[in-house]
């Protein structure tokens, strides 16, 4: 039984004043979030701030990249050892926006999974394709290419690792996969991850919102979201922390 799996990638947003105010919003609401897991990913600089506010809660605090060594000489870069001395619990790896922005390829981020589980980080692995990929109907060889070339042969632990499948051009635009194609593909990419595949959490992103969690999250093989702009308020958030309670009942 794969519990749901919510996550708040909050991006280049919120300094420490915002996290707290986010911290005591969402608490306020006192969600029953027993029967799902729930983490959000502040900038770095605000990862203190959040680990403070949330602790004693269920709502567990991630990172939103790391680099694929303990320590050395990576000018800008963070260890995954300072993550866990500040009692962050989940990093996100290979999100879009660091493949498309920053470059980073399957090659790195296999370093960086292979790193984040010796450091006991919990991973959650972005795969997806563009827009153009798909209107070539190649979008499920690119993300079996993905997978294949920064997973494939590193031991899946279902408690450990999760992918999120976030195409591309449903993030941050307003365009959401239709719940359909999304269980079709998330089926897909079950079916490449071999005997463990049934224990492994798949999770969707884009522009996942209260009016269409439900239905998304009600697919037999979407487990979970992964969440950019809904995640920034703290009200908004919360609403699709409750539909996700409600599904899993
Ligand atoms: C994301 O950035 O991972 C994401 C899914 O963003 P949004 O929900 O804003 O589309």
């Amino acid at each position: 039984m794969r519990r749901l799996l919510i996550g708040g990638n909050w991006k280049m947003h919120k300094g420490i004043r915002e996290t707290r105010e986010f911290a005591k919003r969402l608490l306020k609401k006192e969600l029953n979030i027993s029967n799902i897991d729930v983490f959000v990913t502040p900038p770095f600089t605000s990862i203190p701030a959040a680990i403070e506010e949330f602790a004693g809660s269920r709502v567990t605090i991630g990172a939103q990249n790391m680099f694929w060594e303990e320590d050395g000489a990576y000018t800008g870069e963070i260890s995954p050892v300072f993550l866990k001395e500040l009692g962050v619990e989940w990093v996100i790896i290979g999100h879009s926006e660091r493949r498309r922005i920053f470059g980073e390829m399957d090659k790195d981020l296999r370093k960086k999974i292979k790193m984040a589980l010796h450091s006991r980080l919990k991973v959650v692995i972005c795969i997806g394709e563009t827009e153009e990929e798909r209107e070539e109907k190649r979008e499920k060889e690119v993300v079996e290419k993905q997978l294949k070339d920064s997973l494939f042969g590193i031991e899946l632990d279902p408690e450990r690792i999760s992918i999120a499948y976030e195409p591309l051009w449903a993030i941050g635009t307003g365009k959401t996969a239709e719940p359909t194609d999304a269980e079709e593909m998330h089926r897909a990419i079950r079916g490449l991850l071999g005997e463990k595949g049934e224990e492994i959490r798949i999770i969707y992103g884009g522009s996942v919102k209260p009016h269409n969690a439900e239905e998304l999250l009600k697919q037999d093989n979407i487990d979970g979201a992964l969440i950019g702009g809904s995640s920034l308020d703290p009200e908004v958030f919360a609403e699709i922390i409750e539909i996700a309670g409600r599904v899993s009942c």
